[in-house]
Formats: structure tokens, C-alpha cells, sequence
């Protein structure tokens, strides 16, 4: 079974195109039967810091992608690394350089000068140990000299690279530290990774990586470069293109299960279908439904996919992550009769919302403090001939059985009596109960909030 992981580099928050890798790798393992797991590429410490790591595993939690095992923090395992590198040395597959860094530039200078390939030829590369000097040294790997070396990625294809693009690159530096590109290489070996699944900024560095698979002689993992994503006016996403982080969606309360559904699509297809559950999702990914070229964000396409995802979420599902929902926002919880108003009317309150703060402004005649306060325009409903109608109408609800038949039946017959329409009583009867214009109807609130609360909400705006 596949083993596959997801590598962030905790210099910044979860990014969209990380959370759409990691969800590429979490979709493969779980399909197949695999292991998913985590890797903190913390290496460089002037850059990482572990604010991050806990913002992107908060972003892994919140969208759901649970990896398999501890994360594995890179920088942790350095010593492993220059083990590795000092493997390759006795191997005689790397060797000691002693030019400084004075001589590397005046070598690149003067391959400027004659136009020739800037890539550092180190004058060490053969130079019989006992003729080294006892002085710092980096560590170099030998790169093939001539020839080509083709890659096959099962995104990409074929891509091949001259070997004259490579140089002798550095394995450890004169300080004895490994380099991340090793580390990388070391990291995935020890893993067990069979399956890379990343973005492709990170192809140039495949060939790189591939030569110490070489040195090592280990069995290579089947590599997936996935192309990055682009904004609407197909340039890389960035912050000119709107929210970029994994978090300010979480923000805006987009449904997780819609979340992966977006990022699955994009850059990766099955036919036609665009809304799909996830072990729909894990059952059909797969490397050949990659695309080669850039997906485009779409806020509006990740919107639609989260309002189907919310009108099919089981009720009681739903409710529990608008709780996580309202806890991160740093709302007070929900108090127990607010859990059974909120579930009650779950069936109205999801209809036609895509976030959870499209659920909760519905939900305002659940979660408002009482006395209800009306806004502005509920409160414009409530005028005196609005609030004559309430004095008269409470009574006829107080013996009523409270069930929706009888409810409107009641409703109707006192509009009738007072040569009045329904429909002009809904209105108010909207602004007494929930105090907006947007709530459930005025029937399915009468039905959660029960006879008792109903008929306190009407008194307090009965003349
Ligand atoms: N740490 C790299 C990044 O955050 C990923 C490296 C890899 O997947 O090999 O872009």
C-alpha cells in the first residue's frame, strides 16, 4: 500500500495550494489503503517558526486531513542526514571540497566572462585524500557529467534534463550541517514514501533529488508534480487575488467537507462530476485525473459546492461544526435549549446557505438574546396596527394545539376575521419572532420556539 506525506515548511500560515497538496496525498492514501503522513520542513530555523506548525496542523484538523503517526520535525533528524552524506563520501559517490567561497565566485566570474555554464566545477571532485589539507570542507556530491537524465512523473510525463545543468551540489556544508534538499531525500527514504504528490515549483529540484537516490541506491518514489494554482486572471494566487490562506476560509465558514470538495477539483477531475462526497472522492482519486494545466480559483464554484454540501450534511453533523464554527469566532457556546432550537430548525436554517455564517444570521431567532430587539426594519414592522393585530391574535394561540395545520389554520381565520391577508401579517409576525427579515417562516419558528416562547415574543410587541 502507498505511503505518501505532505512536507510544509512552517515559514508562513497553511496556504490554499498547500492544503489543496495535502489533500492530493491524504485522498491517494486513503483510497488505496495507505498511509498518509506528516513532515514539518523546519530546517531553517531563521524562517520556521512553531506558531506556524500549529497554524498549518490546525488547518489540517480543520479541514479534516488527519495524517497517520506523529508529524516528523526535519530539523530533528539532521545528524540522520550527515550520516547519509557521509555514507555517499565513503561510497566515494561524494567527496570533500575545500574551495572557499572566495574561489567559487572567481571560478563563476570567470565562467561569466567566457560564457560558459556558471555551475560550480569543483577542482576537488578527484583529488586523492591524501593530498586533502586538514581544513574545512564541504561535502559535494558527483553529478553525472555528460548525458541526460529523464524523469517520468506521473502528472507531467517524461521530462528530461541535460546532466550539464547539475553541478557537484552540496550535500553538507562546511559547517557539517545537512542541506534541505537532502534532507528531503533522506526524510522520504526513511519514511517509506512511495508517492511524492507536490507542486510543481519543486520539479528542478526532483532531478536533484533523483542523484542521491542514485548515490544511495534506493528505490525511487513515483513522483507527482501538480501544477500550482492560478487566480481568475490566470497568475499564480496570491494576496492580490483575495484570501490565500487555509484559515481565512475557515474563517468564512465554509463547510470543510465543501472545502475538500473544491480542492479536490481543483487541479484533479473525474469526468463531469463536480459535487461528490469524500469517499466518493477517495474512491475515485486518482494520478491520472491530474491535470497538466494550472486550475483556476473560483470563489463563487467553491460557494455553489459548499451550499450542496450543506443542504445534504446530516442535521446534528452540521450543528457540531457550526459550534466549532462560533468557538473559533470566539462566541460563547451554545446554551442546551439553543442546541435543540438550532437542531430543530437545521432543516430551514441550511436551506440556500453556503457558510455557516449564512446558517447563524437565520438562526438569529435562536441565538438572539430575548427580549428580541428588532433591527431597523423589523422594528418599521412593527407598527401599531402590527401591534394591535398581536394583542388580538395571542389569545386565539394560547389554547391551539401547536402543530402547523392548526397553527396556520389559526393564523388564517383571525386574518379572515380581520378582513386582512395572511401575507400581511406575516411581516410582523417575522419581526416579532426573530426580529430581522431573515429567519425560517414564521410557521417552522412558531414549531421550535413552542407555544410558550412564541406567545412571550408577541406580547412584548403587543400594544
Ligand atoms: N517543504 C516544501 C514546501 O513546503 C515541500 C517539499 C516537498 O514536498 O518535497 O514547499
Amino acid at each position: 500500500p502507498p505511503v505518501t506525506r505532505f512536507a510544509p515548511s512552517p515559514t508562513g500560515a497553511l496556504h490554499i495550494g498547500g492544503a489543496r497538496t495535502a489533500l492530493f496525498n491524504w485522498l491517494y492514501a486513503r483510497g488505496h489503503g495507505g498511509t498518509f503522513l506528516l513532515r514539518i520542513e523546519d530546517t531553517d530555523v531563521a524562517r520556521s517558526n512553531p506558531e506556524n506548525t500549529q497554524i498549518i496542523l490546525d488547518g489540517l484538523r480543520w479541514l479534516g486531513l488527519d495524517w497517520d503517526g506523529e508529524p516528523i520535525s526535519q530539523a530533528t533528524r539532521a545528524d540522520r542526514h550527515a550520516e547519509v552524506a557521509h555514507q555517499m563520501l565513503t561510497a566515494g559517490k561524494a567527496f570533500k571540497c575545500f574551495s572557499t567561497p572566495e574561489e567559487i565566485e572567481v571560478f563563476r566570474e570567470n565562467a561569466r566572462e567566457n560564457k560558459e555554464s556558471t555551475l560550480f566545477r569543483s577542482p576537488w571532485r578527484d583529488v586523492a585524500e591524501s593530498d586533502h589539507p586538514d581544513a574545512p570542507h564541504a561535502v559535494r556530491l558527483k553529478a553525472p557529467r555528460d548525458g541526460s537524465t529523464t524523469l517520468t512523473d506521473a502528472v507531467q510525463g517524461d521530462v528530461t534534463w541535460s546532466n550539464d545543468q547539475l553541478d557537484d551540489m552540496i550535500l553538507l556544508r562546511s559547517d557539517g550541517t545537512p542541506v534541505y534538499m537532502l534532507a528531503v531525500v533522506v526524510d522520504d527514504h526513511d519514511m517509506g514514501v512511495t508517492h511524492v504528490i507536490r507542486g510543481d515549483d519543486h520539479l528542478s529540484n526532483a532531478f536533484r533529488q533523483n542523484m542521491i537516490y542514485d548515490a544511495m541506491g534506493w528505490p525511487k518514489p513515483v513522483l507527482s508534480h501538480i501544477p500550482l494554482i492560478f487566480g481568475a486572471d490566470g497568475k499564480k494566487l496570491s494576496k492580490r487575488h483575495g484570501a490565500t490562506a487555509a484559515a481565512d476560509y475557515q474563517k468564512m465558514g465554509f463547510p470543510a467537507a465543501g472545502m475538500r470538495n473544491y480542492l479536490a477539483r481543483l487541479g484533479w477531475s473525474h469526468g463531469d462530476d463536480e459535487f461528490f462526497t469524500d469517499a466518493q472522492a477517495q474512491e475515485w482519486f486518482d494520478l491520472d485525473g491530474i491535470g497538466k494545466s494550472p486550475a483556476r480559483f473560483d470563489l463563487k464554484k467553491l460557494e455553489h459546492i459548499c451550499g450542496q454540501h450543506m443542504a445534504v450534511m446530516d442535521d446534528a453533523a452540521l450543528l457540531q461544526e457550526l459550534e466549532s464554527y462560533l468557538t473559533a469566532t470566539g462566541a460563547l457556546p451554545l446554551t442546551e435549549r439553543q442546541q435543540k432550537d438550532m437542531l430543530a430548525a437545521m432543516p430551514h436554517l441550511k436551506e440556500r446557505a453556503k457558510t455557516f455564517p449564512d446558517v447563524i444570521e437565520k438562526a438569529h431567532f435562536v441565538l438572539a438574546d430575548t427580549p428580541i430587539v428588532p433591527d431597523e426594519k423589523a422594528a418599521g414592522l412593527l407598527d401599531a396596527t402590527a401591534q394591535q393585530y398581536f394583542t388580538e391574535l395571542t389569545p386565539h394561540l394560547q389554547n391551539v394545539n401547536w402543530d402547523r395545520t392548526t397553527l396556520e389554520e389559526a393564523v388564517a381565520a383571525f386574518a379572515t376575521a380581520r378582513d386582512t391577508k395572511l401575507g400581511k401579517l406575516a411581516g410582523p409576525l417575522r419581526a416579532a419572532l426573530a426580529g430581522r427579515s431573515v429567519s425560517p417562516s414564521v410557521f417552522d419558528m412558531m414549531l421550535v420556539l413552542g407555544r410558550d416562547e412564541t406567545l412571550s415574543r408577541l406580547r412584548a410587541v403587543s400594544a
